[in-house]
């Protein structure tokens, strides 16, 4: 299993490396009702060949309160930071940018979840970078979790474990 999904995820990575940069903006999420109704949502930041997310994050800060990303280790562990402005990050670990100052956000408090994939599938599963980041982050909470998937990316069955987290819908672009 570990070997199906480590293999996978070269090759599909690879497939992302090579698709146009594609980025997301508030017109693809304001038909989602849960988007609409959430006061916290959590959003990644973009890097490499991730759909980007600067322009959406932009959006958001004046109207939503934004949380994202603060890796505190190297091994799958993270935690969600209350941001008010792109200013307040800076590069980190991965070199994904990251909130300067890391002060933790209560994440029951997340009412929205925008993910980042390799890959996902028609059940909701999704391949990340193989770390299991966002299948521990999410293992105790239960806000609506959206993936987002470029189209080439979207499969019907992608190898799961017991631990993955199922994403509520997966926005396909
Ligand atoms: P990814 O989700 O990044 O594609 P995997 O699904 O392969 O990666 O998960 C990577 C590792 O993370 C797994 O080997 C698993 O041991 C660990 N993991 C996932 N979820 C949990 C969890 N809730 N608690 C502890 N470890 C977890
Ligand atoms: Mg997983």
């Amino acid at each position: 299993m570990v070997n199906e999904k480590s293999a996978l995820r070269k090759k599909l990575l690879s497939v992302r490396n090579s698709l146009p940069r594609q980025e997301i903006s508030l017109s693809h999420l304001e038909d989602f009702e849960k988007f609409k109704n959430a006061k916290t949502v959590f959003c990644y930041v973009s890097a490499g060949s991730e759909v980007k997310t600067q322009s959406l994050i932009q959006e958001m800060l004046t109207k939503k309160r934004v949380v994202v990303p603060y890796c505190t280790d190297k091994c799958g562990n993270m935690i969600a930071v209350e941001i008010k402005s792109l200013d307040e990050l800076k590069e980190g670990l991965f070199g994904i940018s990251e909130p300067v100052t890391p002060k933790e956000f209560p994440k029951e408090e997340i009412d929205f979840v925008i993910v980042p994939g390799i890959a996902f599938d028609k059940d909701g599963y999704r391949l990340g970078y193989g770390k299991g980041y966002y299948d521990r982050f999410l293992s105790d909470i239960n806000p609506f979790k959206l993936g987002i998937c470029k189209k080439e990316l979207f499969a019907d069955n992608l190898p799961h474990d017991e631990f993955d987290v199922k994403m509520n819908k997966i926005l396909v672009i």
